[in-house]
Protein backbone atom coordinates (compact mmCIF):
# COMPACT_ATOMS: atom_id res chain seq x y z
CA UNK A 1 0.00 0.00 0.00
CA UNK A 2 1.03 3.23 -1.02
CA UNK A 3 2.28 5.48 1.84
CA UNK A 4 -0.16 8.94 1.85
CA UNK A 5 1.13 12.60 2.80
CA UNK A 6 -2.12 13.24 4.92
CA UNK A 7 -0.99 17.14 5.50
CA UNK A 8 -1.07 18.17 2.03
CA UNK A 9 -3.07 20.80 1.14
CA UNK A 10 -5.38 21.66 -2.03
CA UNK A 11 -8.19 24.39 -2.68
CA UNK A 12 -11.93 22.74 -3.20
CA UNK A 13 -14.53 24.79 -4.16
CA UNK A 14 -17.48 22.32 -3.53
CA UNK A 15 -18.02 18.93 -2.22
CA UNK A 16 -21.99 17.38 -3.98
CA UNK A 17 -22.73 13.94 -2.15
CA UNK A 18 -25.44 11.00 -3.97
CA UNK A 19 -24.31 12.03 -7.42
CA UNK A 20 -25.41 9.23 -9.96
CA UNK A 21 -23.80 10.72 -13.29
CA UNK A 22 -20.20 10.51 -12.87
CA UNK A 23 -18.67 7.00 -12.02
CA UNK A 24 -20.48 3.81 -10.93
CA UNK A 25 -22.77 3.87 -7.62
CA UNK A 26 -23.48 6.60 -5.59
CA UNK A 27 -20.91 8.96 -5.65
CA UNK A 28 -19.38 12.38 -4.17
CA UNK A 29 -17.57 14.35 -6.17
CA UNK A 30 -14.70 16.49 -5.09
CA UNK A 31 -14.46 19.80 -7.36
CA UNK A 32 -10.61 21.38 -6.83
CA UNK A 33 -10.01 24.79 -8.01
CA UNK A 34 -8.37 26.21 -11.10
CA UNK A 35 -8.09 25.20 -15.04
CA UNK A 36 -6.02 26.14 -17.74
CA UNK A 37 -9.25 26.24 -20.11
CA UNK A 38 -11.56 28.56 -20.67
CA UNK A 39 -14.60 26.99 -22.17
CA UNK A 40 -16.98 29.02 -23.38
CA UNK A 41 -20.19 27.44 -21.71
CA UNK A 42 -17.93 26.24 -18.72
CA UNK A 43 -20.92 25.56 -16.27
CA UNK A 44 -18.66 26.10 -13.30
CA UNK A 45 -16.88 29.69 -13.55
CA UNK A 46 -16.34 29.81 -10.41
CA UNK A 47 -13.87 27.21 -10.99
CA UNK A 48 -11.37 28.64 -13.07
CA UNK A 49 -9.10 30.63 -10.66
CA UNK A 50 -7.04 28.67 -8.88
CA UNK A 51 -7.16 31.23 -5.69
CA UNK A 52 -11.01 31.56 -3.87
CA UNK A 53 -13.47 33.90 -5.77
CA UNK A 54 -16.64 35.71 -4.05
CA UNK A 55 -20.27 35.37 -5.34
CA UNK A 56 -22.32 37.88 -5.07
CA UNK A 57 -26.29 37.46 -5.28
CA UNK A 58 -27.95 41.05 -5.45
CA UNK A 59 -31.37 39.36 -4.36
CA UNK A 60 -29.88 39.10 -1.04
CA UNK A 61 -28.42 41.92 0.05
CA UNK A 62 -29.71 44.35 2.33
CA UNK A 63 -27.21 47.25 1.75
CA UNK A 64 -26.33 47.11 5.52
CA UNK A 65 -22.32 48.01 4.43
CA UNK A 66 -20.76 45.37 6.63
CA UNK A 67 -19.07 43.84 3.76
CA UNK A 68 -17.44 47.28 2.72
CA UNK A 69 -15.98 48.01 6.19
CA UNK A 70 -14.16 45.11 6.64
CA UNK A 71 -13.05 44.89 2.90
CA UNK A 72 -9.09 46.03 3.56
CA UNK A 73 -8.54 46.21 -0.21
CA UNK A 74 -11.31 48.41 -0.88
CA UNK A 75 -12.75 46.07 -3.51
CA UNK A 76 -16.30 46.93 -2.18
CA UNK A 77 -17.64 50.41 -2.70
CA UNK A 78 -19.78 52.15 0.73
CA UNK A 79 -22.46 53.33 -1.85
CA UNK A 80 -22.73 50.03 -3.49
CA UNK A 81 -22.48 47.68 -1.02
CA UNK A 82 -21.65 43.93 -2.23
CA UNK A 83 -20.48 44.79 -5.57
CA UNK A 84 -17.05 43.72 -5.92
CA UNK A 85 -14.22 45.14 -8.20
CA UNK A 86 -12.58 42.17 -9.18
CA UNK A 87 -9.25 43.39 -10.06
CA UNK A 88 -8.82 44.70 -6.31
CA UNK A 89 -10.27 41.45 -4.79
CA UNK A 90 -7.52 38.98 -3.37
CA UNK A 91 -10.28 36.61 -2.29
CA UNK A 92 -9.49 36.71 1.37
CA UNK A 93 -13.04 36.42 2.13
CA UNK A 94 -13.87 38.18 4.95
CA UNK A 95 -16.93 40.07 3.67
CA UNK A 96 -18.94 36.85 2.77
CA UNK A 97 -17.95 35.80 6.75
CA UNK A 98 -19.77 38.66 7.90
CA UNK A 99 -22.83 38.75 5.20
CA UNK A 100 -25.68 37.18 7.61
CA UNK A 101 -28.15 37.07 4.65
CA UNK A 102 -25.69 35.01 2.47
CA UNK A 103 -25.56 37.17 -0.75
CA UNK A 104 -22.04 37.04 -0.63
CA UNK A 105 -20.01 33.25 -0.24
CA UNK A 106 -16.95 32.24 -1.09
CA UNK A 107 -15.92 29.50 -3.19
CA UNK A 108 -12.77 27.82 -2.65
CA UNK A 109 -11.45 26.40 0.97
CA UNK A 110 -8.04 25.37 1.82
CA UNK A 111 -8.30 21.99 2.87
CA UNK A 112 -5.70 18.96 4.02
CA UNK A 113 -5.80 15.77 2.57
CA UNK A 114 -6.81 14.67 6.52
CA UNK A 115 -9.71 16.75 6.46
CA UNK A 116 -11.30 15.61 3.46
CA UNK A 117 -11.01 11.84 4.28
CA UNK A 118 -12.73 12.69 7.50
CA UNK A 119 -15.51 14.58 5.73
CA UNK A 120 -15.59 11.77 3.03
CA UNK A 121 -15.97 9.50 5.69
CA UNK A 122 -19.55 10.14 6.44
CA UNK A 123 -20.71 8.43 2.98
CA UNK A 124 -18.62 5.32 3.39
CA UNK A 125 -22.13 3.13 3.72
CA UNK A 126 -23.07 4.84 0.38
CA UNK A 127 -20.41 3.63 -1.12
CA UNK A 128 -20.20 0.16 -0.08
CA UNK A 129 -24.22 0.27 -0.67
CA UNK A 130 -23.99 0.44 -3.79
CA UNK A 131 -20.54 0.63 -5.04
CA UNK A 132 -20.13 3.97 -5.54
CA UNK A 133 -17.02 6.02 -4.50
CA UNK A 134 -15.52 9.24 -5.12
CA UNK A 135 -15.24 11.36 -7.94
CA UNK A 136 -12.43 14.35 -8.39
CA UNK A 137 -13.78 17.14 -10.41
CA UNK A 138 -13.08 20.94 -10.94
CA UNK A 139 -12.30 23.14 -12.46
CA UNK A 140 -9.18 20.84 -13.48
CA UNK A 141 -7.65 18.41 -10.98
CA UNK A 142 -4.37 17.95 -13.05
CA UNK A 143 -3.64 21.50 -12.01
CA UNK A 144 -3.49 20.21 -8.17
CA UNK A 145 -1.78 17.03 -9.28
CA UNK A 146 0.03 16.49 -5.81
CA UNK A 147 -3.00 17.34 -3.61
CA UNK A 148 -4.91 14.89 -6.08
CA UNK A 149 -2.48 12.07 -5.91
CA UNK A 150 -2.26 12.34 -2.29
CA UNK A 151 -6.02 12.40 -1.73
CA UNK A 152 -6.80 9.57 -4.29
CA UNK A 153 -4.19 7.13 -2.47
CA UNK A 154 -6.05 8.18 0.88
CA UNK A 155 -9.37 6.81 -1.05
CA UNK A 156 -7.95 3.54 -2.32
CA UNK A 157 -6.48 2.73 1.09
CA UNK A 158 -10.16 3.54 2.82
CA UNK A 159 -11.00 0.43 -0.31
CA UNK A 160 -13.13 3.47 -1.93
CA UNK A 161 -13.82 3.08 -5.96
CA UNK A 162 -11.75 6.63 -7.60
CA UNK A 163 -13.17 8.32 -10.49
CA UNK A 164 -11.61 11.48 -12.02
CA UNK A 165 -12.88 14.17 -14.37
CA UNK A 166 -10.40 15.64 -16.34
CA UNK A 167 -9.37 17.68 -19.50
CA UNK A 168 -6.47 15.83 -19.76
CA UNK A 169 -4.29 19.02 -19.72
CA UNK A 170 -1.67 18.38 -17.28
CA UNK A 171 2.16 17.71 -17.19
CA UNK A 172 3.58 14.40 -17.40
CA UNK A 173 4.50 14.24 -13.75
CA UNK A 174 0.91 14.83 -13.56
CA UNK A 175 -0.50 12.41 -15.68
CA UNK A 176 2.06 9.19 -14.40
CA UNK A 177 1.99 10.31 -10.15
CA UNK A 178 -2.22 10.57 -10.76
CA UNK A 179 -3.87 7.82 -12.80
CA UNK A 180 -2.14 4.77 -11.09
CA UNK A 181 -4.72 5.46 -8.60
CA UNK A 182 -8.18 6.26 -10.48
CA UNK A 183 -10.16 3.42 -11.36
CA UNK A 184 -12.11 5.05 -14.01
CA UNK A 185 -11.47 8.21 -16.11
CA UNK A 186 -14.36 10.73 -17.63
CA UNK A 187 -11.95 12.40 -20.20
CA UNK A 188 -13.03 15.09 -21.91
CA UNK A 189 -12.46 15.68 -25.59
CA UNK A 190 -14.12 18.87 -26.66
CA UNK A 191 -13.00 18.74 -30.40
CA UNK A 192 -10.39 16.79 -32.77
CA UNK A 193 -10.59 20.36 -34.98
CA UNK A 194 -7.41 22.29 -33.59
CA UNK A 195 -9.06 25.61 -34.30
CA UNK A 196 -12.19 24.76 -33.15
CA UNK A 197 -10.88 23.69 -30.23
CA UNK A 198 -8.80 26.73 -29.18
CA UNK A 199 -11.50 28.42 -30.59
CA UNK A 200 -13.95 27.22 -27.79
CA UNK A 201 -11.88 26.58 -24.76
CA UNK A 202 -8.55 29.25 -25.40
CA UNK A 203 -5.89 26.39 -25.70
CA UNK A 204 -4.37 23.89 -28.25
CA UNK A 205 -5.47 20.06 -28.36
CA UNK A 206 -2.25 18.84 -29.20
CA UNK A 207 -1.16 18.18 -25.75
CA UNK A 208 -4.84 16.74 -24.15
CA UNK A 209 -4.30 14.27 -27.29
CA UNK A 210 -0.97 12.94 -26.47
CA UNK A 211 -2.04 12.49 -22.52
CA UNK A 212 -4.99 10.76 -23.67
CA UNK A 213 -2.80 8.33 -25.07
CA UNK A 214 -0.81 8.04 -22.09
CA UNK A 215 -3.63 8.21 -19.79
CA UNK A 216 -5.90 5.47 -21.55
CA UNK A 217 -2.64 3.18 -21.21
CA UNK A 218 -2.59 3.42 -17.53
CA UNK A 219 -6.16 2.94 -16.31
CA UNK A 220 -9.51 2.87 -18.03
CA UNK A 221 -11.36 5.53 -19.44
CA UNK A 222 -14.59 6.62 -20.71
CA UNK A 223 -14.91 9.52 -23.68
CA UNK A 224 -16.80 12.72 -22.70
CA UNK A 225 -18.18 15.15 -25.35
CA UNK A 226 -19.56 18.05 -24.24
CA UNK A 227 -22.07 18.62 -27.42
CA UNK A 228 -22.57 22.12 -28.18
CA UNK A 229 -24.19 23.76 -31.00
CA UNK A 230 -22.97 25.90 -33.58
CA UNK A 231 -19.60 24.53 -32.26
CA UNK A 232 -18.92 20.68 -32.02
CA UNK A 233 -22.25 18.96 -32.41
CA UNK A 234 -21.52 18.09 -36.51
CA UNK A 235 -21.10 14.52 -37.77
CA UNK A 236 -17.57 15.44 -39.06
CA UNK A 237 -16.52 16.40 -35.50
CA UNK A 238 -18.10 13.33 -33.94
CA UNK A 239 -16.91 10.76 -36.76
CA UNK A 240 -13.31 12.45 -35.90
CA UNK A 241 -13.50 12.18 -32.30
CA UNK A 242 -14.93 8.57 -32.38
CA UNK A 243 -11.71 7.73 -34.73
CA UNK A 244 -9.57 9.15 -31.62
CA UNK A 245 -11.46 6.80 -29.30
CA UNK A 246 -11.07 3.65 -31.03
CA UNK A 247 -7.42 4.34 -31.27
CA UNK A 248 -6.87 4.63 -27.61
CA UNK A 249 -6.70 1.64 -25.36
CA UNK A 250 -9.24 0.19 -22.51
CA UNK A 251 -12.25 3.21 -24.68
CA UNK A 252 -15.38 1.60 -25.22
CA UNK A 253 -18.00 4.29 -24.78
CA UNK A 254 -18.64 7.67 -25.63
CA UNK A 255 -20.75 9.67 -23.56
CA UNK A 256 -22.46 12.74 -25.20
CA UNK A 257 -23.52 15.39 -22.70
CA UNK A 258 -26.04 17.47 -24.18
CA UNK A 259 -25.57 21.58 -23.92
CA UNK A 260 -27.29 23.22 -21.28
CA UNK A 261 -27.41 26.52 -19.71
CA UNK A 262 -27.73 26.07 -16.22
CA UNK A 263 -24.52 27.47 -15.13
CA UNK A 264 -25.83 30.80 -16.69
CA UNK A 265 -26.86 32.63 -13.42
CA UNK A 266 -23.04 31.72 -11.61
CA UNK A 267 -22.10 33.68 -14.17
CA UNK A 268 -24.24 37.37 -12.98
CA UNK A 269 -23.22 36.21 -9.80
CA UNK A 270 -19.36 37.01 -10.51
CA UNK A 271 -20.08 39.90 -12.64
CA UNK A 272 -19.14 39.11 -15.91
CA UNK A 273 -20.81 37.97 -18.97
CA UNK A 274 -22.36 34.68 -20.02
CA UNK A 275 -19.92 33.89 -23.10
CA UNK A 276 -22.26 31.75 -24.86
CA UNK A 277 -24.73 34.70 -25.94
CA UNK A 278 -27.99 33.31 -27.62
CA UNK A 279 -27.14 29.78 -28.42
CA UNK A 280 -29.48 27.63 -27.33
CA UNK A 281 -29.15 24.02 -25.89
CA UNK A 282 -29.01 20.73 -27.71
CA UNK A 283 -32.16 19.21 -28.73
CA UNK A 284 -33.38 15.44 -28.40
CA UNK A 285 -33.46 14.72 -31.88
CA UNK A 286 -30.21 16.85 -32.23
CA UNK A 287 -28.39 14.03 -29.84
CA UNK A 288 -30.39 11.07 -31.05
CA UNK A 289 -28.53 12.03 -34.50
CA UNK A 290 -24.89 12.40 -33.17
CA UNK A 291 -25.64 9.40 -30.71
CA UNK A 292 -26.26 7.33 -34.25
CA UNK A 293 -23.21 8.96 -35.50
CA UNK A 294 -20.89 7.66 -33.01
CA UNK A 295 -22.53 3.97 -33.07
CA UNK A 296 -22.09 3.76 -36.33
CA UNK A 297 -18.35 3.75 -35.71
CA UNK A 298 -18.97 0.67 -33.22
CA UNK A 299 -18.76 2.43 -30.41
CA UNK A 300 -21.61 2.89 -27.37
CA UNK A 301 -22.26 5.94 -26.91
CA UNK A 302 -24.67 7.28 -23.97
CA UNK A 303 -26.45 10.47 -23.86
CA UNK A 304 -25.76 12.47 -20.82
CA UNK A 305 -23.48 9.85 -18.99
S1 LIG B 1 -22.75 42.29 4.06
FE1 LIG B 1 -24.07 41.11 2.67
S2 LIG B 1 -26.10 41.96 2.97
FE2 LIG B 1 -24.67 43.46 3.87
S3 LIG B 1 -24.25 44.88 2.18
FE3 LIG B 1 -22.68 43.33 2.10
S4 LIG B 1 -23.50 41.82 0.62
FE4 LIG B 1 -25.20 43.10 1.25
S1 LIG C 1 -12.90 38.62 -0.63
FE1 LIG C 1 -11.64 40.00 0.66
S2 LIG C 1 -10.70 41.38 -0.86
FE2 LIG C 1 -12.41 40.38 -1.90
S3 LIG C 1 -14.11 41.78 -1.64
FE3 LIG C 1 -14.24 40.29 0.04
S4 LIG C 1 -13.13 41.27 1.76
FE4 LIG C 1 -12.57 42.37 -0.11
Amino acid sequence: MDSVNYKEEGIVFDIQRFSIHDGPGIRTIVFLKGCPLSCLWCCNPESQKTSPVVMFQASRCISCGKCANVCKQSAISSTLPGLVDRDLCIGCGECASVCQTGALTLKGERMTVEQLILELKKDTSNFRRSGGGITLSGGEPLGQWKFATELLKACKSQGWHTAMETTGLGSDDAIENVFPHVDLVLLDIKAMDPEIHKKATGVSNELIQKNARRITEITNAVIRVPTIPEINATEAEFIKISDFAKSLNHVETIHLLPYHTYGENKYELLGVDYPMGEIKPLDEEHAAALQAVVQSQGLNCVIGG
